[in-house]
């Protein structure tokens, strides 16, 4: 028999048309949500080019230009859905005809949900139910809106209330240029702790080869070499960079062990097919570990790629001891480590040189973010996260921002609504993690801030 005291329950619940247990529906969840909003952010990661540069503009009868495709084709929805190519004659009707289905599979995934924001939102439509003369308008209104550079500084700095973004120029590694008023310039050292020879390198904009030579430094020699590299260094801080990036995960492991530098000297040289993957790996290990000493001497933060990558060697563990024996090096975890964030938030505990960057992880999976903001927070001081869009537009730029402003809305409301965290806390951890947490690790940025903010 039930006892009596359910009955009244089981009634309340019985065709019940909003879930009774859905944080988002509640009073607590819209005042976080809002204070969230009103942050102005700082943005620690993105991928934004110059406008002129931006990528995936298409050919269409009206000209070059941006369309729905060009959205698509620039986000990590393509990662692991299809997208019908753009058609030859550029006529949206032949692109929608296919691409229309493209998103079947795709419903439920986080790389296809965070993009709808920025189609609700700037553009008043919900995709999941989209019509052909809706996506036809669509369309239509991303290529009016990309005629000049307004709609784009507009979206960034207004609609997705960004203050200042980090912009990661993996286009062009060695040339610290600043496009945007809210730019953030860094330096990204991915390619240069491979230089063990010119032939590494096919991008001039990439090689400390070409930099050296345009100098007039030498790299004749191994110590040669290492000044070219300092003097990178020196002239990233002189340019205003505030932190160096590295994507090596994509290429190989994070396993980076101590290598003697007569070890990485007698490889340095060397041309590419006469070097094994071994030799190369050591040379890179050693190069790891002399730019965590170069970070620390110039007082450059260390945003390193964990996670979601190359999977069989990106787990953040595997930077333990590095950053075990570099404490005066800042290490950034970028991604949360996905889908290790435990790891990821253990490392942290331990160590009081490592910040976490949530950047992207919503965009892989919002309630894996939910839940590591949440852990987190029980296991790291609420000023050592920080957070990211990782984007290439300003449809992405926003989506990524508001699916992270909702994702850690709903993770702060759930602790408050538990009795495990107090609103008014909440809202100053949303700030933190939104803005105050980067300028107090990058000092740098208070003199790049241009709004006036209470
Ligand atoms: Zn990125």
């Amino acid at each position: 028999m039930r006892p009596f005291w359910l009955l009244p329950i089981l009634l309340a619940m019985a065709g019940s048309p909003v879930r009774a247990d859905d944080i988002k529906q509640t009073g607590l969840f819209r005042r976080v949500k809002a204070s969230i909003d009103a942050v102005p952010a700082i943005d620690t990661h993105d991928h934004l080019r110059a406008f002129d540069a931006l990528p995936n503009r298409v050919e269409t009868p009206q000209g070059v230009g941006m369309t729905l495709h060009s959205i698509f084709a620039g986000s990590y929805y393509r990662w692991t859905n299809p997208l019908s190519p753009w058609p030859a004659n550029g006529e949206f009707e032949e692109w929608w005809r296919t691409a229309q289905h493209d998103f079947d599979n795709a419903r439920a995934t986080s790389f296809y949900r965070y993009l709808l924001p920025g189609f609700s939102d700037l553009y008043g439509v919900d995709f999941d139910t989209i019509t052909p003369e809706q996506a036809q308008q669509l369309n239509q209104s991303i290529f009016e809106n990309y005629r000049d550079d307004r709609w784009l500084k507009d979206v960034i700095t207004n609609r997705a209330n960004i203050e200042l973004m980090f912009i990661d120029p993996y286009w062009q590694r060695l040339k610290f240029s600043r496009e945007y008023k809210f730019a953030v310039p860094l330096l990204n050292v991915t390619t240069l702790m491979r230089g063990s020879h010119p032939d590494r390198f096919d991008a001039p904009l990439d090689s400390p080869f070409v930099f050296a030579r345009d100098r007039g430094l030498s790299t004749e020699s191994f110590a040669g070499f290492l000044q070219v590299v300092d003097r990178i260094f020196s002239e990233a801080v002189a340019a205003n960079c505030v932190c160096l990036k590295s994507t090596q995960a994509y290429q190989r492991t994070l396993r980076y062990a101590n290598i003697s530098r007569t070890r990485a000297e007698d490889v340095y040289g060397k041309p590419p097919e006469e070097t094994t993957d071994q030799e190369q790996q050591d040379f890179e290990d050693f190069m790891f570990w002399h730019v965590c000493k170069l970070s620390a001497k110039y007082d450059l933060p260390f945003q390193v790629h964990t996670g979601q990558a190359r999977v069989q060697g990106s787990n953040p563990i595997l930077l333990a001891d590095v950053i075990e024996a570099n404490p005066e090096t800042k290490f950034i975890l970028f991604h949360g480590g996905y889908p290790w964030v435990g790891e990821t938030g253990v490392i942290a505990m331990r160590h009081k040189n490592v910040w976490i960057d949530s950047v992207w992880l919503p965009t892989l999976s919002y309630t894996m973010a939910k839940r590591a903001y949440q852990e987190w927070l029980e296991a790291v001081p609420s000023d050592r996260i920080m957070w990211g869009a990782d984007t290439v537009n300003a449809e992405g730029i926003y989506s990524a921002t508001e699916f992270t402003r909702r994702c850690l809305a709903e993770a702060l409301a759930e602790k408050v609504e538990r009795g495990e965290l107090r609103e008014e806390h909440a809202n100053r951890i949303g700030r933190q993690i939104m803005r105050d947490n980067a300028l107090k690790l990058f000092p740098g940025l208070r003199r790049m801030l241009w709004r006036e903010t209470p």
